[in-house]
């Protein structure tokens, strides 16, 4: 189905497009919570971890008038953040309409409930589209290249068919200048594959989350089985619900390669924590977003059972090959 030369020249079947509509559909229904609704959610200080990893990846590697690529940008929740690395220039794109609207009103800086702000100093381009389906080079020529591309808790929707973690990561080669920077968080395989096999089922999970895979990976060897499409329904307390796909490491990474990336590297969320909870300025962050609370084992912290869902995620940085031009 994959044409090298081309990139897009595939077609997609049917089951394939449900899918991408089921996950669309799921983020667009999901509206905006007030201040209060956000705090009471059993998931709050896994949410404030989260900020906190997009953060710390942010200020690693963002610079002063950075021309940004949001892919899968959801409701702008990164947009206060790569504000404060001071970039020039950012793009959004979002499969759900629903979010790429809630995206604008707080770019607009109308009615944003979380924080009543300024306005944001950079000029913004929010677009709603599919950006595993088709060749965004086209669509973005007038924008490109960027310095830097994110792609947060998503790139595993592209991983349903070969054509789409294709079409993912040409997108990115191709709108990153020489030298550019790819950051992102996504599923950890490897957790992921470890937890089914020490399951009863094909089900695990806690209270905050449960995964379950399909009954044609009962034998959970996975052997026989393509690199893509390996489905699996997650369920996450008061935030997902939907269809996602393994993203095996080693098949990602040479994708990566084929399409010009090198690895600069990928942790597991818990070993990302306990590397830059090592640099004063991240702890110092960590306190302000109140993640792990005051270190007491009560509701003001992340509990176990978020501790172990952070476990089920990885953030990985890639790097464009090529010397940015000297100008
Ligand atoms: N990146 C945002 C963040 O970190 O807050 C949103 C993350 S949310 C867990 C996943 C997002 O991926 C949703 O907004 C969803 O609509 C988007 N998404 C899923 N499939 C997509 C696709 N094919 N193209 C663009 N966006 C997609």
């Amino acid at each position: 189905r994959h044409d090298p030369q081309g990139g897009a020249h595939f077609v997609e079947d049917e089951s394939t497009k449900i899918f991408a509509r089921k996950v669309a559909d799921h983020y667009s229904a999901r509206s905006n919570q007030t201040l209060e609704e956000r705090e009471a959610s059993p998931i709050i200080h896994l949410k404030k971890l989260n900020n906190w990893i997009k953060s710390v990846l942010i200020q690693l590697y963002a610079r002063r008038g950075d021309a940004v690529l949001d892919l899968a940008c959801g409701k702008g929740g990164d947009l206060i953040k790569w504000d404060k690395a001071k970039i020039g220039y950012y793009v959004g794109i979002d499969i759900a309409e629903g979010s790429i609207k809630d995206c604008r009103t707080r770019y607009n800086g109308d009615a944003d409930h979380h924080q009543r702000r300024k306005k944001f100093t950079f000029p913004a381009r929010l677009i709603c589209g599919d950006c595993y389906e088709v060749r965004l080079d086209k669509v973005l020529a007038d924008d490109a290249p960027f310095d830097i591309c994110s792609c947060q808790f998503a790139l595993h929707y592209s991983w349903s068919t070969e054509a789409r973690a294709r079409q993912a990561l040409a997108n990115v080669s191709a709108l990153l200048r020489p030298g550019g920077i790819f950051i992102g968080t996504m599923p950890d395989a490897n957790v992921i594959i470890k937890k089914l096999r020490e399951a009863e089922g094909l089900t695990f999970g806690n209270r905050v989350y449960w995964v379950r895979f399909d009954e044609e990976f009962s034998d959970k060897k996975f052997k026989s089985s393509s690199p893509f499409g390996i489905k699996y329904t997650f369920h996450l307390e008061d935030a997902v619900d939907c269809p996602e796909w393994i993203v095996p490491f080693h098949v990602f990474k040479s994708l990566a390669e084929e399409n010009d990336f090198e690895l600069v590297f990928a942790k597991n969320s818990h070993e990302f924590v306990h590397e830059y909870m090592k640099k004063p300025e991240f702890v110092e962050l960590m306190r302000r977003l109140g993640a792990l609370g005051d270190g007491n084992q009560d509701q003001s912290t992340l509990s176990a059972d978020e501790w172990e869902a952070a476990y089920l995620y990885m953030s990985f940085v890639l790097r464009k090959r090529g010397q940015p031009d000297k100008t």
